[in-house]
């Protein structure tokens, strides 16, 4: 009874976001430890996705915890004109662990933020250039500027009331090519196409990149593409922004993706991981060039709980947890292993098209037939979105007591990065045994 009632608590009277209201059924869930949350009836669930690829340490860190405490016991909020001990602390830590160029932070509450922010700071420095490049499958924010960068289904729902001055460039997704190309004999034209876009827009002041597409589903590009595509931008003196919210922060098993190919981004983005998710973060890190560009010039931005001293606590503190768990190494390895095991799945399963991914990020993209039909998502409609994917997912949590993030067509494997292979097993042989039902919708 109790429970009954405290799901109608959260359905009547608070929003299921990306979705109507209608028939949401949330798992009332109470508390945490290692790589496993549990409900208030006592059932533990694996969490095969860090959430929404955000818990990187895992559950209930006690030095993560207690830094965070004893923050809000000394200082829990002082605003942001002045400099909090905890702010050098922070900064002091990021400097460290950021691509070398990046040397000046703005701190927010969430990667939404952190992108809205790197935003105006492009179309401040470039000005009058206003233009932003972003993917068709990308995901950026939620607010109105983040939104309309992002490219994904989820704008089908805004559009077309959203920020002016967005320009779409293709994807570096081989599995599905947008221009109907195959690798490497493409020459990656998704990338020298955005060559063309530049000088036939004019006014571009700059491009987001998720370096791996994250939520559409773990696009990892072909080698060649990261350093071309930062090579255009270069030559034509357009901003690289690059979001880190998702593949930061050691989900690589690198500090940030740039760093897999040695590039350095004008501005970098990132959330999630900065903080572990033990309170809310967000990060837009800029150039020298940029930040000393903002000595004369008016930075008109800011939030109330802009470098919040409670959420700047976590930083310093997780890095230490980064590096004390060795966790880059370890994610290397236990990659290296997860990425094994989801090779046989594929073997194994005729509904898997494809399965990609690096360090402990990846996606097993589900297809309905020899053709690679999608299960549904791009080519749908909005209304009604539920695919037979998102189905599977919710059985994966009901009867496996696994948490998979799921996209439209696919599944994103990204445990928490202090998950060991005993736990890998049991959530791949979770996913293992449920892709029969998939394996049953498949056409020849
Ligand atoms: N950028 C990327 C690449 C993301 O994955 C996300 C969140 N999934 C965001 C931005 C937005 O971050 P937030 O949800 O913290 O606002």
């Amino acid at each position: 009874m109790g429970e009954i009632e405290d799901k109608k608590i959260i359905r009547d009277h608070t929003f299921k976001t990306w979705s109507k209201q209608k028939g949401w059924d949330p798992i009332i869930v109470s508390s945490a430890k290692g790589v496993y949350f549990y409900d208030v009836e006592g059932k533990k669930y694996l969490d095969f996705s860090s959430q929404f690829v955000n818990v990187n340490l895992g559950y209930g860190n006690e030095r993560v915890i207690n830094s965070i405490k004893e923050q809000l016991d000394r200082l829990q909020y002082i605003n942001p004109s002045f400099g909090a001990d905890i702010r050098v602390k922070a900064t002091k830590a990021l400097l460290k662990v950021m691509p070398r160029n990046i040397s000046k932070f703005f701190y927010s509450t969430s990667g939404t933020e952190a992108n809205e922010a790197a935003i105006k700071i492009s179309r401040f420095y470039k000005k009058p250039r206003y233009k932003i490049l972003a993917r068709y499958r990308s995901y950026h924010g939620s607010t109105e500027g983040s939104i309309s960068l992002t490219g994904d289904y989820r704008r089908w729902f805004v559009e077309p009331n959203t920020m002016n001055g967005v320009v779409r460039i293709p994807e570096p997704y081989c599995f599905r090519c947008p221009l109907k190309l195959k690798y490497p004999d493409c020459g990656i034209a998704c990338a020298t196409y955005v060559d063309y876009v530049i000088r036939q827009e004019k006014n571009v002041a700059a491009m987001i990149i998720e370096p791996i597409t994250g939520t559409n589903g773990v696009i990892v590009p072909p080698k060649e593409y990261m350093p071309l595509i930062r090579k255009i931008a270069k030559e034509n003196d357009v901003l690289f922004i690059a979001d880190e919210v998702m593949t930061g922060w050691g989900r690589v098993g690198e500090w940030f993706a740039v760093n897999l190919w040695d590039i350095h981004p004008d501005i970098l983005t990132t959330a999630k991981g900065a903080s572990a998710s033990y309170v809310p973060i967000g990060i837009t890190g800029v150039s020298k060039e940029i930040g000393e560009f903002f000595e004369d010039e008016v930075f008109a931005h800011g939030h109330t709980f802009e470098a919040h001293p409670v959420s700047l606590s976590a930083i310093p503190a997780v890095i230490e947890e980064y590096e004390r768990l060795n966790i880059l190494s370890h994610v290397k390895v236990m990659g290296d292993y997860l990425g094994k095991r989801l090779q046989e799945l594929k073997e194994r399963h005729r509904s898997i098209g494809d399965v990609r991914g690096v360090g402990l990020f990846w996606a097993i993209e589900l297809v309905k037939d020899k053709n690679n039909t999608p299960f549904g998502g791009y080519d749908d409609k909005y209304e009604g979105y539920t695919t037979f994917v998102d189905v599977l997912a919710r059985r994966l949590l009901i009867e496996k007591n696994t948490y998979v993030y799921n996209g439209p067509s696919w599944f994103i494997i990204s445990p928490p990065l202090i998950i060991n292979k005993e736990e890998i097993d049991e959530g791949v042989d979770a996913i293992d045994d449920i892709l029969k039902e998939a394996d049953k919708e498949f056409n020849n």
